[in-house]
């Protein structure tokens, strides 16, 4: 079940450009692919936001927010001590098939991958293929959970020069895990179908309620209209009906 709460926040760090870890005191569940929503305002703006869980350990949880509006300007300003309302944990875990398992995130959606590697791990072997715009960060602490990390960045800052779908290959894996944008989820779709590896998305839709009420965030799939907060985020990549 959900619950809504306010804490105060324990640490708010710019650990890349734009991208801020937020975290928060308190034992709250999570499991890979859930996510909260958080506000640290009143009315304006009105919704809170969805964001992945980045980790969770006894007594904290943490955020890998990258800044884009004003919502997110508004968490990353957070200092230690502010209150932050989180309601969660919602959304549809996503479980780990075991064997060797990749893990593809381009731009803010590394933001979900770390728990899914640190949770994924002891079902099998778990790599990372991390795309980053400018020089990339966190690379150690997935180092820590991943049995390899490979890593692009767009500016040739670290790693290899390019985006992530350039260094990915499905190849030799028993499933994949993806999540970014659109463009680079369909060209993970088509490598992973013709090696036929099956593959899960993380999809991101703008939210209102989190819980599959006012059904804001529905996406198109083969068996009709399914809700991103409350049948994804992550869903099989052979069952979303892709636009491009
Ligand atoms: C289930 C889920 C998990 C998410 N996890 C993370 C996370 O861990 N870290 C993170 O940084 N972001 C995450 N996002 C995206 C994040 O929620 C949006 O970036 C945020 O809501 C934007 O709010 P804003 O007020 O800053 O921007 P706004 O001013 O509302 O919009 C700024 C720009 O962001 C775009 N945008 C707004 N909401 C979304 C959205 N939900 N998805 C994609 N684009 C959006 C708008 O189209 C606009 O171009 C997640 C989204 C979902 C649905």
């Amino acid at each position: 079940m959900p619950c809504l709460s306010t804490v105060p926040v324990a640490a708010n760090e710019e650990v890349g450009p734009g991208a801020f870890l937020l975290r928060a005191e308190g034992d709250f569940p999570a499991a890979p692919g859930q996510f909260y929503l958080l506000r640290a305002w009143d009315r304006d703006p009105p919704l809170s936001r969805p964001m992945s869980v980045f980790d969770r350990k006894c007594g904290q949880i943490s955020f890998l927010i990258f800044v884009r509006g004003q919502g997110t300007r508004r968490l990353a300003g957070l200092r230690p001590g502010d209150p932050l309302t989180l309601f969660g944990p919602l959304g549809t875990p996503v479980r780990p098939r075991g064997g060797r398992m990749a893990l593809v995130g381009g731009g803010s959606g590394i933001a979900p991958l770390y728990l899914a590697a640190k949770e994924f791990r002891t079902a099998g072997e778990v790599d990372a293929f991390l795309g980053f715009r400018d020089r990339p960060f966190l690379v150690p602490l997935f180092q820590e959970v991943a049995s390899r990390v490979h890593v692009a960045s767009e500016v040739g800052a670290g790693g290899v020069k390019g985006v992530v779908t350039e260094i990915f290959r499905p190849h030799g894996y028993d499933a994949c895990y993806a999540c970014g944008p659109d463009g680079m989820l369909e060209r993970v779709w088509q490598a992973c179908r013709s090696a036929g590896v099956p593959l899960w998305v993380f999809l991101e839709e703008r939210m209102a309620c989190g819980v599959g009420a006012c059904r804001g965030c529905a996406v198109r799939t083969v068996g009709g209209f399914r809700l991103v907060c409350r049948d994804g985020p992550a869903f099989p990549a052979e069952e979303v009906i892709w636009d491009g």
